[in-house]
């Protein structure tokens, strides 16, 4: 029976994580749960799977269900979230928490030297090189949620990291996919709620109608699997059916297929080094019609670029690129700027960026509360 830590588990990974724990009873069970806002929903989570620990964001809701629940224990807040990766009982902590949030508990985890599966791309965004370093030293295991991560990770198993040639990360484009920069000036938040081919939480969608997913993608494809940018590639691919790539020295390409469905890199990290059956719906090539590729385009989702410049100039780059997305994320879902406005606030963010040199954890920290305060003054919110 493995012990799985769901941080974030109210959110749209973590309800999907606890739908395979759900269907495989005999081998799952749930030692931790956690949610920031959604307390009716945690408290049905508790209700169902009766986690040892639970936290929640704030300190009245912690008290209002420990009441109800007093067989688990409560904690809450960062410093809860960072507590339960450190101490809790478990054999992995599925890291689904949205943004920097993401990076204590993944740290302290690694730090233990225990294992994580990482929905929670800012991780390695923010804080890839300390998360690294710090993984050689203590010998813990990071498996990827990611679908393209995972793809990735399926097609290199078995082989020598010394012939991997590129890896292809394969993009949807997003809803705006196509359209010039003129006609993104005038896109709205429903329109770029839409996504056309995943349902995820509301931050990620946003990050994938400017790349910025994307970009932030590249980054932690460098950090999880050792590559040096210019061994990354985006592929701009609209069905979504190819999950990403891997190209070898002798020209061989290995691709991961499958139904655009979070269940499979959630139950490949879950299980690895095995796989996990199940009954979702399988891929049908004769039903799914032709796959196309395309070269994404740059020069109009600067974002994607930026996340290469940030990458190539290393320091805290990613870092400061990470916070000043947050701000301009949030302010965009808030109605308080325009689409555009997300992309030229980091730009003028990367450019004003002083960078630190071999940053630790409290100074990653400090970088990124700094960048979301010139990020405000930026967009004025
Ligand atoms: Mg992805």
């Amino acid at each position: 029976m493995k012990k799985i830590a769901v941080l974030g588990s109210t959110g749209s990974i973590g309800t999907q994580t606890l739908n395979v724990i759900r269907e495989n009873p005999e081998k799952y069970e749930v030692s931790a749960l956690s949610c920031r806002s959604s307390a009716p929903l945690l408290a049905e989570q508790i209700e169902e799977f009766h986690p040892a620990c639970a936290a929640t964001g704030d300190q009245e809701t912690a008290r209002k269900l420990a009441e109800r629940f007093p067989e688990t224990r409560f904690v809450w807040g960062p410093q809860g979230l960072a507590e339960i990766a450190a101490e809790a009982e478990y054999d992995i902590l599925l890291n689904a928490l949205v943004g920097m949030s993401g990076l204590v508990p993944t740290y302290n985890a690694v730090s233990a030297g225990r294992t994580v599966a990482l929905a929670n791309k800012e991780t390695l965004v923010a804080g890839g090189e300390l998360i690294c370093r710090t993984q050689k030293k203590t010998g813990a295991r990071i498996l990827p949620v990611d679908s393209e991560h995972s793809a990735i990770f399926q097609c290199l198993k078995g082989y020598e990291k010394s012939q991997v040639e590129k890896i292809l990360l394969t993009a949807s484009g997003g809803p705006f996919r196509g359209k010039t920069t003129e006609e993104l000036r005038s896109v709205t938040l429903a329109e770029a709620l839409d996504h056309p081919r995943w349902k995820m939480g509301s931050k990620i969608t946003i990050d994938s109608a400017t790349l910025m997913n994307k970009g932030f993608e590249v980054i932690e494809a460098k950090w999880l699997f050792d590559l040096k940018p210019e061994q990354i590639e985006v592929v701009v691919h609209p069905e979504s059916i190819v999950h990403s790539m891997v190209q070898y020295c002798d020209g061989a390409v290995m691709a991961q297929l499958g139904v655009p469905d979070m269940a499979i890199p959630i139950s490949f990290a879950l299980e690895y080094p095995h796989r996990l059956r199940n009954a979702q719906q399988r891929l049908d090539l004769k039903k799914t019609g032709s796959l196309t590729f395309e070269e994404p385009d740059v020069r109009t989702f600067r974002c994607l670029q930026f996340a290469y410049d940030a990458l190539r100039a290393g320091k805290t780059y990613c870092t400061a690129l990470n916070a000043a997305n947050e701000v301009a994320v949030g302010a965009f879902l808030g109605g308080k700027i325009a689409f555009c406005d997300i992309t030229d606030c980091l730009d003028e963010v990367m450019q004003r960026h002083r960078p630190s040199e071999d940053a630790d954890l409290e100074e990653l920290m400090r970088v990124d509360a700094q960048t979301r305060k010139t990020a405000e003054s930026i967009l004025e919110v």
